[in-house]
């Protein structure tokens, strides 16, 4: 279904970025991986998703904190520019505002938001000029509601489901789209960081850490997979989405639904 599109992923060495990054190329799409990691490990997945899915893949390693990396991200990897923009880069801190490092506040906001202003805005022209474009921003529930103690994530995320709505409407007649995902619980290991915070603050062993994280948050007491949000990743990108546009979608087990 995807065949002679590119995607660029943001943040695909791991979690839900690699996963929605299989998901395109299993259709067929072109890839250009992003993210940190071992450059060993990284080389191996670029040649073993090339080879199982028959598809053109190359990586770029451009921090999404800094506009000139992703600048220069366009003109090295994309010179054509991008058909399908995955925004999908993120870290999490958790610290109450009063103690929240500085840094960390700005790295965040970077790192998922403003780094998907600059991607949108390199990808845009061309995407325009084809006729054709998808920009899927994953957001998060936190885009929707909040929780304590993560002020820069949860602000982050709101300010990307705004994005998303300007960017559609900005793009509404031209044949490109601009959605955002907004999953709860993804047991990635940005997840599994925050699960073993609570085992230990709690003295208890992370299974039991992991069913509590649920039961707090997301009814139906099950991890949404990476893989299923590939799945919903390929729908909007699909015929069936053509005009799907402005949404954040909740993938998020009725979390936002109380
Ligand atoms: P993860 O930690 O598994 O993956 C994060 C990816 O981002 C990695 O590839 C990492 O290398 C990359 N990355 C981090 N900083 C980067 C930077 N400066 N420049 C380029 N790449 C960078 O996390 P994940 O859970 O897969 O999260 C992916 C996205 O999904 C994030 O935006 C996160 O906020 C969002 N999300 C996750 C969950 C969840 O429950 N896991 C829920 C809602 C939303």
């Amino acid at each position: 279904m995807l065949k002679g599109k590119t995607a660029l992923v943001t943040g695909s060495t791991s979690g839900i970025g690699l996963a929605i990054a299989r998901s395109l190329a299993a259709e067929g799409c072109d890839l250009i991986l992003n993210g940190f990691g071992d450059a060993a490990e990284i080389e191996a997945l670029v040649a073993e998703i090339a080879r199982t899915c028959g598809v053109a893949v190359v990586y770029d390693g451009a921090d999404m904190s800094k506009a000139d990396q992703i600048e220069a991200l366009f003109a090295n990897a994309a010179p054509k520019g991008v058909d399908i923009l995955v925004n999908n880069a993120g870290i999490q801190h958790v610290d109450k505002i009063e103690d929240f490092p500085v840094a960390q506040w700005d790295r965040i906001i970077a790192i998922n938001l403003s780094s998907a202003f600059h991607t949108s805005r390199l990808a845009l022209p061309g995407m325009k000029a084809r006729g054709w474009g998808r920009i899927l921003n994953i957001a998060s529930a936190h885009g929707l509601v909040a929780s304590a103690e993560k002020s820069a994530y949860v602000a982050a995320k709101h300010g990307i489901v705004g994005l998303t709505k300007v960017a559609a409407l900005e793009t509404a007649e031209s044949g490109v789209t601009c959605n955002a995902i907004c999953p709860g619980w993804v047991r990635t290991p940005l997840v599994e960081r925050q699960i073993e915070a609570k085992a230990k603050e709690g003295g208890i062993d992370i299974e039991e850490a992991s069913r509590d994280l649920l039961a707090e948050k997301q009814p139906t007491l099950r991890f949404t997979t990476p893989e299923q949000l590939g799945g919903v990743a390929v729908f909007l990108c699909s015929p069936a989405a053509d005009n799907i546009t402005g949404i954040s979608l909740p993938v998020d087990g009725a979390w936002t639904a109380r």
